[in-house]
């Protein structure tokens, strides 16, 4: 597996793979990879020639009270994980290289879709997602880039970026991977005390509460919200951000849920914010 560090080494390896008639596979991380991330590579090894794992810890997608610099980056293990995964290059750019004139730069923005969920806790978050995300793609030109639906908003925004601007990169999108008692795999997990970790699980409790009341019938917006409401309420150490039900290509909210309609959660754990989710199948 090979380590690249800069833009114009990352477009000669694509464009070397294409010449040779080969599939490209770009999975974009902030590192600290886990079974969630593990599982993206490796749905890119089995569809793709070349698979290539993008590391940035990218500084224009948080706020300025979040958690950049704390962020946990763990490079020899994260390289470990993608060569096991059968990933062949491992991107990992400094911030300079990927925002040459600092990250006051040049921004690829969503509009609508970038203040929705998320984007509407966290402003500007999606604005520095699909520009980091575009970077990658004009640099690595994948023919399909894999995401988790861990973060379906962050998918309905790319989505629309790349119908937007054209691109002819295929979005796959890959189950949420949990843990076994429902915990979402999340970088931002370690942050968690053990009494917090216990009090994480409302998230995945809510999700499930809401994806089995879908499944008995229910599709009235409301009583589905509430439901989770009902879950959160019993433990008040979470503080919810937002429980939506949004159409997930637009993010708009539904009255009505339907197949493929997204429930989504977003709450903080002390001082460490989670998300959940379920699309309706
Ligand atoms: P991150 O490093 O948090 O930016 O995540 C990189 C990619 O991994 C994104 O597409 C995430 O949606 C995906 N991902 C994160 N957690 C999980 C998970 N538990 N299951 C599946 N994919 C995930």
């Amino acid at each position: 597996m090979q380590v690249i560090r800069t833009v114009a080494e990352l477009r000669a390896w694509s464009r070397q793979a294409h010449r040779e008639g080969k599939l490209l596979g770009l999975v974009p991380t902030m590192g600290a990879l886990h079974a969630g991330h593990a599982s993206l590579i490796r749905a890119a090894a089995a569809a793709c020639h070349q698979v290539a794992v993008s590391i940035f810890v990218n500084p224009t997608q948080f706020g300025p009270h979040e958690d950049f610099s704390r962020y946990p980056r763990t490079f020899d293990a994260d390289c470990a994980i993608a060569e096991r995964e059968g990933a062949h290059v491992v991107f990992v750019p400094s911030v300079e290289e990927l925002y040459p004139h600092g990250p006051i730069s040049t921004f690829v923005e969503v509009p609508g879709l970038s203040d929705r969920l998320d984007g509407h806790s966290r402003p500007g978050h999606f604005r520095g997602v699909a520009t980091v995300v575009s970077k990658l793609f004009i640099a690595a030109e994948p023919d399909q880039a894999l995401f988790g639906q861990k973060d379906a908003a962050q998918v309905a925004v790319l989505r629309r970026m790349t119908a937007d601007l054209r691109l002819a990169t295929e979005i796959v999108v890959c189950p949420i991977v949990r843990e076994p008692d429902g915990l979402a795999l999340s970088s931002r997990n370690i942050y968690l005390s053990p009494t917090e970790r216990a009090q994480a699980l409302t998230l995945s409790r809510a999700v499930r509460r809401v994806e089995s009341l879908f499944a008995s019938g229910e599709r009235r917006s409301d009583h589905l919200l509430a439901t989770a409401r009902e879950v959160f309420s019993s433990e008040p150490a979470v503080q919810i951000d937002y429980i939506a039900l949004v159409d997930w290509a637009t993010l708009e909210p539904i009255d009505e849920a339907k197949q493929g309609s997204l429930f989504a959660v977003a709450a903080y754990v002390g001082s460490t914010r989670l998300i959940d989710n379920v699309i309706f199948p």
